[in-house]
């Protein structure tokens, strides 16, 4: 799975960082050379999925498998994330953890929690619009914070509608 070619780009490009120094992988985020083996990711940048920049660096797991490969360390220590805008989302970290419940009844559960590679956040829009019903199902304090979306309950719910019509 791992092109030489490519583990041959890694050590270049790894070695070639001072400790300290950052390196800004488009599209995929920060990292930064934080010991002799171990590269630290500490900003995510959420690129837009297209078909044809599927290219293999472009995937923070990819360059893990490669880091490994090197005998290289890949810490996550994530302070900033952007949005597919280029926008930092915003998720406060003394909520982290805090959780609620679409008050429009579409089943949908939302909670704060850290960004991180391969993790799905959803915005909820100013005026608490549900990422799920499009209600306004959130209080103000929810205005414009990224969330992880537990859309069990409403798929649940919309199964059973189905099944009933
Ligand atoms: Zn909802």
């Amino acid at each position: 799975m791992i092109d030489e070619d490519d583990v041959i780009w890694a050590i270049k490009t790894f070695t070639s960082l001072a400790i300290g120094g950052t390196w800004h992988l488009q599209g995929v985020g920060v990292y930064e050379r934080t010991a002799e083996d171990e590269l630290t990711m500490i900003e995510i940048h959420h690129a837009k999925p297209t078909e044809e920049s599927k290219g293999l660096f472009e995937s923070h797991e990819y360059l893990n498998l490669l880091a490994n490969e090197l005998g290289w360390r890949m810490r996550q220590e994530v302070r900033k994330a952007y949005d597919y805008e280029g926008k930092e989302m915003n998720i406060p970290e003394d909520r982290i953890g805090e959780a609620n419940v679409c008050s429009k009844n579409c089943g949908t559960i939302v909670r704060i929690e850290p960004t991180g590679p391969g993790k799905v956040h959803a915005l909820i829009e100013k005026g608490g619009i549900c990422p799920i019903c499009s209600e306004k199902g959130f209080g103000k304090d929810w205005d414009g914070i990224w969330v992880v979306v537990d859309d069990t309950g409403a798929r649940l719910k919309m199964l059973a509608k189905m099944e009933e019509e």
